[in-house]
């Protein structure tokens, strides 16, 4: 079997959320419908739009490491997305809705900023600093999201969900 090193690690995880992102892409719009409330349905709506430009920065990657930009099957976000599209049908119609759903998008968060910031720490060790910048862009946008839904979790939908 031939070495494989950090670099091959690094494309390896690179593809990981490639394909990852790519499926969040699909499912964003999925749960935007199913919110209950405004500010989650737009919540989910607005990362849609931060994911379409973290494809791009991905992509960017990939050509800085001069690969094609191709995804690798990950079978945890596709758990995890699947966890969600329960809570969508199990609670469909329940004031529990929107608690649940934002519990599965947070569950998807972190699965990015695991991935996201063991990519970058890699990326400096590689001394690829474009690629470290375009990775932090994107570990920010995460983070920033798992905030907002915390915040929309202490706004209501947790204390609607416990009221019935
Ligand atoms: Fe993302
Ligand atoms: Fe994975
Ligand atoms: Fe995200």
């Amino acid at each position: 079997m031939a070495t494989k090193t950090l670099n091959d690690l690094f494309h390896d995880g690179l593809r990981d959320i490639y394909y990852a992102e790519r499926k969040i892409l699909k499912a964003l719009p999925k749960m935007a419908r199913g919110a209950q409330s405004e500010q989650l349905k737009a919540a989910f709506e607005q990362h849609k739009e931060e994911t379409e430009g973290q494809v791009e920065r991905l992509q960017k990657v990939f050509e800085i490491i001069g690969k094609a930009a191709r995804g690798k099957t990950c079978p945890a976000i596709d758990g995890i997305v699947e966890e969600g599209e329960e809570i969508l049908d199990e609670f469909k119609e329940s004031p529990a809705l929107d608690a649940g759903l934002v519990g599965a998008a947070q569950a998807v968060e972190h699965y990015e900023i695991a991935r996201y910031g063991t990519l970058k720490r890699w990326a400096q060790e590689l001394g690829m600093n474009d690629a470290v910048r375009l990775l932090d862009e994107t570990l920010k946008e995460e983070m920033k999201t798992d905030e907002n839904l915390t915040k929309l979790a202490d706004a209501g939908a947790n204390r609607k969900a416990k009221a019935a």
